[in-house]
């Protein structure tokens, strides 16, 4: 018998995953992890005959992995790319040091884990049994993400592919070249797709680009301090590329890197060749002043100069620093690069010109800010019409399962499938196992 269950990620952005099982080989895509809402973790699963393959390092995919991590006798094997790998190590390990005691596994269960990680690159198949064999595909997200290919032998009526996107982008962005056309994967019976902007359109990039270093060039010859609170993975070194690439644009001040996204860098710098934008990065980091210490942290204030830090939401990390020294200043702006969720201190921010910041003794201070706020949309993922345009290229008339989206999202990606594409398509739900034969 083969089946997918889906045990997280189901009308919701966190703790994705997908189990797939055939004769006793088990499947299983990402387990991470949900920050807020009911359902913070995927459903458990046991470790027997279990391989995890890993789409990416964000930790509403990885995060939850190593309550999997197996016995020392037993252990789980892990695969994902190389890059991710590296990645994941960092992300994971600081998910350690912030969430301490609170967390459901510690340092052992992390190290076990990523002791058994193995890397694969793109294209390259993994046989899991005689029967069920795994690719990564560049899934064009951020570097080293990929889409999972699982491809099952049949007994005779031919072999299932089922194609799980994981986080997905197909336009290019600095540092990747957007997932390729479904049309070269061959024919699929199952896609299980991601719907996070299922419901609207980004703006042409190009666009987003020239406006934001519009801002930045205008405010530092004004003599301000561009603050950018961005995510410590792909978003910050998105920018930096983009700052790079539009350096002669009067953009040539110092450049501060702060933070998470200071380790980060440095890893992606050791793959550069994994990635498209790789190469054009390093250049972007040679230029760049990574943050050791106070006197730097100072030196970043004193003239005009761009500052990178997380973190993206401002919901803490070193943006909160730099955003109370800045706060006053109208020649200064803060740049808001990523998606705000409703609830956090970017969005407030964003919807009223002031935020709360709490402090560790649990007292909280209103800051308003003065300095000018904007927010560009840098997203790295499919929007509605590049999800469609994706699926529309599918071979074999797949069965499509929407997932990693709000309920609303998913649900009105699945019914634009049927009603207009004529594909047999639902917004999966968490717990629930399709019985393919
Ligand atoms: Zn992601």
């Amino acid at each position: 018998m083969t089946q997918i269950t889906f045990l997280g990620g189901c009308q919701q952005v966190g703790a994705s995953a997908v189990l797939i099982e055939h004769k006793g080989a088990r499947v299983l895509m990402d387990y991470g992890v949900a920050f807020k809402g009911e359902h913070r973790t995927p459903l458990p699963t046991s470790t027997r005959n279990l391989t995890a393959v890993l789409s990416h390092a964000h930790l509403d995919h990885s995060g939850s992995l190593p309550l999997l991590a197996g016995s020392h006798t037993q252990p789980v094997p892990v695969y994902t790319t190389a890059l991710t790998r590296a990645l994941s190590k960092l992300l994971l390990k600081d998910m350690l040091r912030i969430g301490g005691a609170s967390l459901s596994f510690e340092r052992q269960e992390v190290e076990h884990l990523l002791k058994n990680t193995q890397a694969l690159a793109y294209g390259q198949r993994h046989q899991v049994s005689d029967k069920v064999g795994v690719t990564l595909l560049d899934a064009g997200h951020i570097p080293g993400s990929a889409s999972i290919l699982v491809e099952i032998e049949g007994n005779g009526s031919g072999s299932t592919r089922i194609l799980y996107t994981g986080d997905l982008n197909t336009r290019a962005t600095q540092l990747v070249q957007g997932a390729p056309s479904l049309q070269e994967i061959g024919e699929l019976d199952f896609v299980i797709v991601e719907s996070t902007y299922a419901l609207s359109e980004h703006p042409p990039r190009k666009e987003v680009e020239q406006t934001f270093v519009e801002t930045v060039r205008a405010t530092l010859e004004e003599r301000g301090t561009v603050l950018i609170p961005a995510f410590a993975v792909g978003r910050s070194q998105e920018v930096l590329s983009v700052l790079h690439k539009y350096r002669s644009h009067g953009l040539d001040y110092p450049i501060y890197i702060d933070g998470m996204a200071k380790s980060v860098t440095s890893v992606m710098q050791r793959y550069t060749q994994s990635f498209t934008g790789g190469p054009q990065l390093q250049r972007a980091a040679k230029r760049v002043t990574f943050v050791r210490n106070a006197s730097d942290r100072r030196r970043a204030l004193e003239d005009p100069a761009i500052i990178i830090a997380p973190a993206g939401m401002l919901k803490g990390g070193s943006a909160l620093h730099y955003l109370r020294a800045v706060a006053d200043d109208r020649r200064s702006s803060v740049l808001l690069v990523g998606k705000q969720l409703q609830g956090t201190p970017g969005a407030e921010l964003l919807d009223t010109g002031s935020l709360t910041l709490h402090s560790r003794d649990g007292s909280s201070q209103r800051l308003h800010v003065r300095a000018k706020v904007k927010s560009f949309n840098f997203s790295c993922h499919v929007d509605r019409g590049e999800v469609l345009d994706f699926l529309r290229n599918a071979r074999g008339n797949p069965q499509i399962l929407t997932m990693h989206g709000d309920t609303v999202a998913c649900n009105s990606l699945a019914e634009t499938l049927r009603s207009e594409y004529g594909f047999t398509a639902e917004a999966a739900t968490k717990g629930q196992t399709l019985i393919l034969n």
